[in-house]
């Protein structure tokens, strides 16, 4: 693969300054360049007339210059150009900034084919088109690569540079699929791929090599798959006796939901296989996933063995002791806490306990992998809240003992579709069903002019005796935050001096010392608190039925499963229950896209809305799959190709399941490159 190799910076026109302008945009060698696919098209083959188009419309116009480009300065130093131009329909006034060379450019009398976004008023405007010379080429029936950039680097450099790698790696393009089968599956080659991924010949060319491609990711990926499936089954695992889960079950405040009794039952199927478990539970918040883990625990302790359940923050981790307490202690369990703000005496006996075995099940911080820890039999591990780990500090709590168990959970919703791409290794339990007699919680999107109401509401529930969180976007002003946002600081102070003078507003936010945070918390749960201003440190977990309203402040800047998550934080007590997502004065744009939410309290569904609109963001292992963002939608939205490419993907590796033979050396080579990447990271 020498040619794709290749630096980008002796591409002819780039050199050393713009290939760090490349490098930016992550981008260093050819290959990487290949691999930059457009993030859009810009369709220049619909041609109009200046009086057939329609304001806002992006469109080709051809047309002449009828008056000779004036060129002027802005008030803020800006060149401008201005050129009037003319068809048999009418005339058009175009502008252009910071291209002044277009005064020379465009001459008076000459026709050209212009490319922009019209704007309809009282005249007929432009702002920035494109242009071609009519008696060059024009830009007749020509599809255009649109290419994230950065400051400094357009388009058509981009364009450029692309074109170059094209041409100079025609014969060996990065490919991973045989040509067994491209046939079988009816692809388009390679070559065609690249060329009209970038320069679409149409758009049924362009829609052929898109389907290559993600056929391509999806193939490889499945084949990763099933190489990691094969590599863990043949770790061996402590072999738990099942035990009688009926005391467990009897010692519950409630009876579990049949969707629990079925994690559970998995979980202890898998603990019992004599390979090692590595399963994800996954439920919508409040669906009691906790329930699923002391089960475990208890199943560990039943085994002489140790179990570690490690939360994300040292609230939840403080919460979930709690609960461990209360739960575990009465059928004869030692529960212990260790976390990184414990005195250094209590750190000491806590790790004493936990290497002498006088512990059974110790609820944690990221501090029970920290170096000093040792365990005297680690038999499972439990980790909380799993996309708010990195995948090393999970792997590094299964090193502590000899191929433990290991369970995460999730309460990140994540696609059906998106599962099956990131798990294909991992095995799966859904928490499909919700604890009875909870009520949907009411959610209303509103815009500043409803502050007053918002605010009477407030006041009218905590006259009720509930209790209110606020959250906000940020903690404190800050030079590169727009300056729209409410900060958590400042605003708990303005709501407790001028509009809830007469009821106790708190705060809590991730940069206060975890003592002050603890009182904070504590003072709410206590009822000390009516208000809660916070930031989004209150996400996970945090557990207060008294608490029934939630203000979201700036909820534009929120993904929504972030906000769904947010408001999992009420409704989980007896009382009816109620979301306002409080848009700031950026947020009009957003408002579509918040009615999702009120319209469901479906965490899948707001998932895959969520995924339609931002991409996976963070998704709970978007980021270590190997695969560019930027790709997941269109990933995930396509079931039917997400089979096929399965499908293929287990043919060859059941003919050739070290894939050894030639035809399949490019996909080991893919497969080998992402496994040693993940090195480490997968337990
Ligand atoms: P999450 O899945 O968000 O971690 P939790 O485990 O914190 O949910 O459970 C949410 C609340 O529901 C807790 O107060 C828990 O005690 C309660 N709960 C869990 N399971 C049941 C059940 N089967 N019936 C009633 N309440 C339950
Ligand atoms: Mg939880």
């Amino acid at each position: 693969m020498g040619g794709a190799e290749k630096e980008i910076k002796y591409l002819k026109g780039v050199g050393e300054a713009r290939s760090r302008l490349f490098a930016k945009l992550g981008l260093r060698t050819l290959r990487d360049l290949l691999r930059f696919f457009p993030r859009d098209y810009e369709d220049r083959s619909v041609f109009k007339t200046i009086s057939e188009a329609v304001d806002c419309e992006s469109v080709s116009v051809r047309a002449m210059v009828a008056g000779a480009p004036r060129l002027s300065r802005t008030n803020r130093g800006q060149d401008k150009v201005r050129v009037r131009i003319v068809d048999d329909s009418g005339a058009a006034e175009l502008t252009f900034f910071n291209q002044a060379y277009v005064k020379d450019a465009l001459k008076v009398g000459e026709t050209y084919d212009f490319y922009g976004k019209i704007k309809r008023d009282r005249v007929v405007s432009v702002t920035n088109p494109v242009f071609e010379r009519v008696s060059g080429d024009g830009f007749d029936g020509q599809i255009f690569p649109l290419y994230h950039l950065t400051a400094k680097l357009g388009q058509r450099q981009v364009a450029s540079a692309v074109r170059q790698a094209l041409n100079l790696c025609g014969g060996e393009l990065p490919n991973a699929l045989p040509r067994s089968v491209e046939e079988r599956y009816g692809l388009c080659r390679v070559e065609f791929a690249y060329e009209n991924i970038h320069f679409p010949a149409d758009f049924a060319a362009l829609a052929s090599a898109r389907r290559r491609f993600l056929f391509e990711e999806l193939f490889v990926i499945a084949a990763l798959s099933s190489f990691r499936r094969r590599l863990r089954a043949s770790v061996v695992g402590t072999r738990f006796e099942p035990c009688d889960l009926g005391e467990f079950y009897a010692a519950l405040p409630f009876s579990p939901t049949a969707a629990q009794r079925r994690a559970v039952g998995d979980a202890v199927r898998d603990c019992a296989s004599g390979l090692v478990m590595n399963r994800l539970v996954q439920g919508d918040v409040g669906s009691g996933k906790t329930l699923v883990a002391m089960a475990l625990c208890y199943l560990a302790a039943k085994n002489g063995a140790q179990a570690a359940f490690m939360a994300p923050t040292e609230l939840l981790a403080e919460q979930h002791y709690r609960s461990f307490i209360a739960m575990l202690e009465p059928l004869g369990l030692r529960v212990g806490l260790l976390t990184g703000s414990l005195g250094a005496k209590a750190k000491r006996e806590a790790r004493e306990a936990l290497v002498f075995g006088q512990i059974d099940v110790v609820v944690g911080t990221h501090a029970l992998i920290s170096d000093g820890v040792e365990y005297n039999n680690l038999g499972l591990v439990i980790t909380d809240e799993q996309h708010r780990f990195g995948v090393n500090q999970r792997a590094k709590l299964g090193q502590k003992g000899a191929s433990p168990h290991v369970l995460v959970m999730s309460a990140t919703p994540i696609p059906r579709t998106l599962s099956l791409i990131l798990y294909g290794d991992l095995d799966v339990s859904i928490i499909d069903e919700l604890p009875p007699g909870r009520q949907k919680i009411e959610t209303y999107s509103v815009s500043e002019n409803k502050r007053e109401r918002t605010y009477n509401f407030v006041r009218k529930l905590v006259g009720e005796g509930r209790q209110v969180y606020i959250v906000c976007p940020s903690i404190e002003d800050n030079e590169d935050l727009p300056n729209d946002l409410k900060h958590a600081r400042e605003y708990a102070d303005a709501l407790q001096s001028d509009v809830f003078p007469d009821l106790t507003v708190g705060l809590v936010h991730g940069a206060m010392k975890p003592k002050e945070k603890d009182e904070a918390m504590a003072a709410f749960v206590a009822g000390a608190t009516q208000i809660l201003v916070a930031t989004t440190v209150i996400e996970v977990g945090v557990d207060v039925p008294n608490a029934a309203l939630m203000v979201v402040e700036n909820a534009e800047r929120f993904g929504l499963s972030q906000l769904h998550q947010l408001r999992g934080r009420v409704g989980r007590g007896k009382y009816q229950s109620y979301c306002v997502l409080m848009r700031g004065a950026e947020g009009e744009k957003s408002r579509e896209r918040l009615n999702t939410l009120c319209g469901t309290n479906d965490g899948f569904e707001i998932a895959e809305a969520d995924l339609r609109q931002r991409g996976p963001g963070d998704f709970f292992g978007a980021r270590q799959s190997g695969i560019p963002a930027s790709r997941f939608a269109e990933l995930a939205a396509d079931g039917e190709t997400i089979i096929s490419a399965r499908e293929a993907a287990n043919a060859v590796l059941g003919a050739d399941a070290e894939l050894t033979l030639p035809e399949n050396a490019p996909l080991r080579e893919r497969v080998d490159a992402i496994l040693a990447q993940a090195e480490g990271t997968i337990n």
